[in-house]
């Protein structure tokens, strides 16, 4: 039995009522750990802690080099222990191995990316008028609360620690109630390289308290948060007492588009793993695929046909596809979205069930699942549904696809499927949407930026914009010939 316990001022903590919350293996429904329910006045302790630390300049004063050899060292030692790494994240969080494993290397490439960007030059001068000359510095913005969802475990909390370290702030961090295990690896990784006590602070605990606390606290100056929209929604009224700024990466319902002229085996197999990878449960999965009407039927057979034959198990069976959603509430919720789009009048083309056979009995499987015969304004069509379930529609031309496309509250991810170079650009310029593809889907990089128009989010993580979002910009206008003004006469002279 894993015990797991938070980070404050450098110190590993119980919560201060001595709670604890199960954590539970998705694919058999185990208890695997016991994590501190942290409360209110933890989040306030760790809070004074990180406010202290950066008032006291402990890090923030550093020369840029010296913090950038911390996070080197991270890197180094999430490699070193990437397999044990891996093993956690598939137990806490239901993935495969095989996605588990990627997600541990981009951990490690992602601190790797901030220590080298956060020591490259980055202000900017300008040519004013004589004498003054003026310049541009960046700074850390102090205290930053960083609050994840539970689908990427790790890696979306170092897309924010990295970055947010990088620049000088301290910080505190809350990963999901329902996956903490790898979060709290990170955290003593942490510790092992020795970053200064203070400047990362971790606290478990449900969202409406801590992460409550943490939005709405004035002694914090940034919150930047991954999860679902309507979570967003809250955080940024939270902040909006206390003006500070908020960066937000939320959901999305995004469209794959395939144009008749594109080679349909590769459309194919990149829109099943658009949606089934992750087991769905990414935000920017291709969980809307709309098909040129002349290769619909074409497309759905070749699509359905592979869609059953992906293995559904346990993350940790080499064997397996794809892994279980996260908790039992998650599956109950993919499972109405099922049956609200039968009730809806769409048709099931695959999958449509809770797998409980074969030894899944206990843990949260759902076959992947496809929908066709799906009107604009379903409600399947419309929200996320987070899981391995996918509509496909049918647009008769360009100008249809791009309408379909952008009729959602949604703007994070899509796609454009077509041997046609200057019809894909076209298409993926006037897509509503952050992060784009041609040809591909879901590849990204830590060098490029990632986030959402419209109900998507606010902000950009990744890439030289995601440590903007961590950083102020203050301007400095030096006099260079150091003499007065003159404007008011000098009744004395
Ligand atoms: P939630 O919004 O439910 O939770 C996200 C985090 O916010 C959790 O740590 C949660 O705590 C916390 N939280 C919940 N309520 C509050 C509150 N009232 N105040 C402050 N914090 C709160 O999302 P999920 O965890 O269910 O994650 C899935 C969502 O995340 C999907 O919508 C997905 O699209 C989105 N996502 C977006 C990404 C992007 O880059 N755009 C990337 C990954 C996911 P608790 O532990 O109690 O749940």
């Amino acid at each position: 039995m894993i015990e797991l316990q938070m980070y404050i001022n450098g110190e590993w903590k119980e919560s201060s009522n001595h709670e604890k919350r199960p954590i539970v293996n998705p694919a058999n429904g185990e208890v695997i750990a016991y994590a501190p329910e942290g409360t209110i006045k933890d989040a306030r302790e760790a809070i004074d802690v990180a406010r202290k630390t950066f008032d006291e300049g402990i890090w923030s004063d550093l020369p840029a080099v010296e913090r950038a050899s911390y996070l080197f060292k991270i890197a180094g030692k999430i490699e070193e222990n990437q397999e044990e790494l891996t093993r956690l994240e598939t137990l806490d969080n239901g993935k495969t191995l095989r996605e588990a494993g990627y997600d541990i290397l981009d951990a490690a490439a992602c601190f790797r990316y901030y220590a080298g960007l956060i020591t490259k030059p980055d202000g900017q001068t300008y040519h004013v008028a004589d004498p003054m000359q003026a310049m541009v510095v960046r700074e850390p913005i102090g205290v930053c609360g960083l609050i994840v969802p539970w689908n990427y475990p790790l890696l979306m909390s170092v897309w924010k620690i990295a970055p947010a370290l990088a620049a000088g702030n301290t910080i505190v961090f809350k990963p999901s109630e329902i996956t903490p295990v790898t979060p709290k690896k990170l955290f003593e990784i942490m510790d092992e390289v020795g970053i200064p006590k203070g400047v990362a602070n971790m606290v478990f605990g449900a969202g409406p308290v801590v992460g409550h606390e943490i939005a709405a606290s004035s002694k914090v100056d940034m919150v930047s948060f991954t999860g679902g929209t309507k979570t967003g929604k809250h955080i940024m009224k939270m902040a909006a007492d206390t003006m500070k700024k908020v960066s937000l990466e939320l959901g999305g319902k995004s469209p794959n588009i395939i144009f008749a002229d594109s080679d349909l085996e590769t459309s194919v197999d990149y829109a099943l793993f658009g949606i089934y990878s992750g087991a769905g449960q990414v935000c920017s999965a291709g969980s809307r695929i709309l098909v040129e009407e002349s290769v619909y039927d074409e497309f759905v057979n070749q699509f359905v046909e592979r869609a059953n034959e992906i293995k559904v198990g346990p993350g940790n069976d080499p064997d397996s596809e794809m892994g279980p959603l996260v908790s039992q509430q998650h599956l109950e919720k993919v499972l109405k979205y099922i049956e609200i789009g039968q009730q809806e009048g769409a048709k099931i083309a695959a999958g449509g069930n809770r797998i409980v056979s074969n030894g899944l009995e206990t843990g949260y499987f759902v076959e992947p699942t496809v929908f066709v015969d799906v009107q604009q304004d379903m409600r399947i069509v419309q929200e996320e549904i987070f899981g391995p379930v996918v509509v496909i529609q049918k647009f008769k031309d360009e100008e249809e696809a791009i309408k379909l496309a952008n009729d959602t509250d949604y703007g994070l991810a899509g796609a454009v499927f077509t041997n046609d170079g200057a019809k894909a650009l076209r298409v993926i310029k006037k897509l509503r949407a952050g992060i784009t593809w041609i040809n591909a889907y879901h590849p990204t990089y830590n060098e490029a930026p990632w986030g959402g128009y419209k109900q998507s989010g606010i902000g950009r993580s990744l890439g030289t914009f995601g440590l903007e979002e961590f950083q102020e910009i203050k301007q400095i206008n030096i006099n260079l010939q150091v003499e007065p003004i003159g404007w008011f006469a000098n009744k004395n002279e």
